[in-house]
């Protein structure tokens, strides 16, 4: 069995690796080549944590397997380690035997930020000037960093319900030599394609706020309750997610679904968009809106690909086992 520690994945793994690997998997998801298992997630009483599991199989890609990992809310106070903790394992699809432990947290964000890159990728228009960002914690800088590689944008807009984070965002939008400036919400009406990247369990983006033609990635809200965009948005926009199931049950869509504004058979999966079985947008001024809820299938991606590179490079520890 192979181990690709934690320390390893940032000299090993791409965005363009995680891009590609992301894109192949959506295809595969919506060709019905790949297929992920029902999400195990339990506040296991220990620690406030919520621990669980999220696995699948890829047919096309031979990739068998799961992460698990959750979240330990005082890891950072208590042991000074983050709180999002996760390790991906791999298994054989032909024989059931382990293939390889890897280390999963900085692949999460990595895999996450790749997923609305590759809906922007598909969906935003192709003149988008304006990113964006709502939200900016940990995983929203990798969402900036992946997202302004995907068309030429000219300025990034940023709101975030604590101002004082909005420096993480600023940096990386001047690394990439593109100009910050912190806005208001109804600001978000001059973004041509906009990020949601937060823990809110309300929501801070209303359908007033976007414009005709805008392109929306909504990345934050990964479990029941969650909710980042008004659900009147949804219903004016063309919805799009990773998978739908997960979409209406623990996605940005549950509330529309929920309000009867949206129906699960008007959302279609990205992987359709990629595959050219869909036409994805249509005009310059519809609203398309991704719901990426994050699926396993995404960490089995790119915990594949990273491992193959650490094969290549000589840097994977092999162990008998
Ligand atoms: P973080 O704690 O680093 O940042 C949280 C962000 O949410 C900050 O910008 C904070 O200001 C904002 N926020 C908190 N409460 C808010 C509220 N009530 N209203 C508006 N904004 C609020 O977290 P993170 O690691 O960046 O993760 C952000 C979200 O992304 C989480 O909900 C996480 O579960 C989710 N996530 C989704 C995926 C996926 O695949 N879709 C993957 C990883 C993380």
């Amino acid at each position: 069995m192979l181990i690709v520690p934690e320390r390893e994945i940032a000299a090993l793994m791409t965005r363009e690796a995680a891009f590609a690997a992301v894109e192949k998997v959506f295809a595969a998801m919506a060709s019905e080549q790949a297929y992920n298992f029902p999400v195990v997630r339990e506040a296991i009483g220990h620690e406030d944590a919520l621990y669980g599991f999220k696995g699948g199989f890829d047919r096309a890609g031979l990739t068998l397997g799961l992460k698990a990992g959750g979240y330990w809310p005082h890891n950072l106070e208590k042991r000074g380690e983050i709180n999002h903790q996760s390790t991906v394992f791999l298994f054989d699809p032909d024989t059931g035997k382990a293939r390889a432990m890897v280390g999963g947290n900085l692949l999460t964000a990595l895999r996450t930020a790749a997923a609305s890159s590759v809906s922007i990728r598909h969906l935003a228009r192709d003149d988008a000037k304006v990113l964006g960002m709502i939200g900016a914690g940990h995983q929203a800088t990798f969402q900036l960093r992946a997202a302004l590689e995907q068309r030429e944008f000219e300025k990034v807009v940023g709101w975030n319900l604590h101002p004082e984070m909005l420096p993480n965002l600023e940096k990386v939008a001047q690394e990439a030599g593109v100009p910050f400036e912190a806005v208001d919400l109804p600001g978000m009406s001059e973004a041509d394609v906009i990020i949601t990247i937060t823990s809110a369990f309300s929501p801070s983006l209303m359908a007033e706020h976007v414009s005709p033609g805008t392109h929306i990635a909504c990345m934050g809200t990964d479990t029941k309750g969650k909710q980042e965009v008004e659900a009147a948005l949804l219903s004016r926009a063309t919805v799009f997610t990773d998978e739908v199931a997960q979409s209406v049950s623990i996605g940005e869509a549950q509330h529309a679904v929920a309000e009867g504004v949206l129906k699960a058979e008007d959302i279609a999966q990205l992987g359709a968009v990629i595959n050219g079985s869909h036409p994805g947008r249509q005009s310059a001024e519809e609203i398309t809106l991704f719901d990426g809820t994050g699926v396993g299938l995404q960490d089995l991606a790119v915990a594949a690909a990273v491992v193959d590179l650490a094969v290549e490079k000589g840097v994977a520890i092999e162990v008998d086992f």
